[in-house]
């Protein structure tokens, strides 16, 4: 399990970035979800659809969401959980007003903005975003993150639409084109009013290191799926 040292420090808060040695999330075994803690909890799942939508958890009932790629919530004892294989995963806690969000952040994702998004819906729970913590897990990095023309026009036009010059996320090496979803992430969480020093990025590739990580880039349709979640304790 990794975790965050930013967010360690929170007592009421409990979270992780699993790792293959936590299990396959792909089908929510029953006892890696034990294993994890759990057992007397709540998991509410996002559907994962590569949208920006965010859903408000404001039950106990233990399910997915569907249409939504993020979920925030104010309730004690409830687990949001997103599973990932190189998406990026990103968690949110406000200390202040003890509100937490979760999102998933794959290409798609990133060029619809669901970080903005995330934030917003935090902040129409009561969370105050300059007290927002954000932490960026592990995903495909732009060590490994190779993406084709198609998607780097893609992303020159989405990202020049949200004032984000696509240069400053691309390097090209051997006429080949490496993203940082992270960069861009961040960027997006800054521009919407988190501070600097209050995000944090887990700098761990899950293609590079498959003794730690599924990888979808790697594995294919053979990848298991990593959990990422965070709950408010009660
Ligand atoms: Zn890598």
């Amino acid at each position: 399990m990794i975790k965050s040292s930013n967010l360690n420090q929170f007592k009421g808060l409990f979270h992780g970035f699993s790792t293959i040695s936590d299990g396959n999330f792909k089908t929510l075994e029953q006892k890696a979800v034990t294993s994890l803690g759990f057992a007397n909890k709540s998991l509410i799942l996002a559907e994962q659809v590569h949208g920006n939508k965010i859903g408000i958890v404001s039950n106990n009932v233990s399910e997915t969401l569907k249409d939504v790629d993020g979920l925030v919530t104010k309730i004690k004892g409830l687990i949001l959980g997103i599973k990932a294989a190189d998406c990026l995963p990103i968690i949110l806690y406000e200390p202040m007003s003890e509100i937490i969000g979760i999102a998933h952040a794959g290409w798609r994702g990133t060029l619809v903005n669901i970080s903005q998004n995330i934030v917003i819906s935090m902040e129409q729970l009561g969370a105050n975003r300059k007290n927002i913590i954000a932490v960026l897990g592990p995903h495909i990095r732009d060590c490994c993150y190779i993406i084709d023309e198609q998607r780097k026009n893609l992303f020159e036009q989405r990202l020049a639409s949200q004032g984000l010059p696509l240069r400053g996320y691309l390097t090209s090496k051997n006429n080949k084109f490496y993203l940082s979803l992270a960069k861009i992430n961040i960027d997006q969480l800054k521009r919407v009013g988190l501070k600097k020093t209050n995000i944090e990025e887990i700098r761990l590739c899950t293609y590079h290191r498959p003794e730690l990580f599924f990888s979808f880039r790697r594995q294919a349709k053979e990848s298991g799926r990593m959990l990422n979640f965070l709950c408010l304790l009660t």
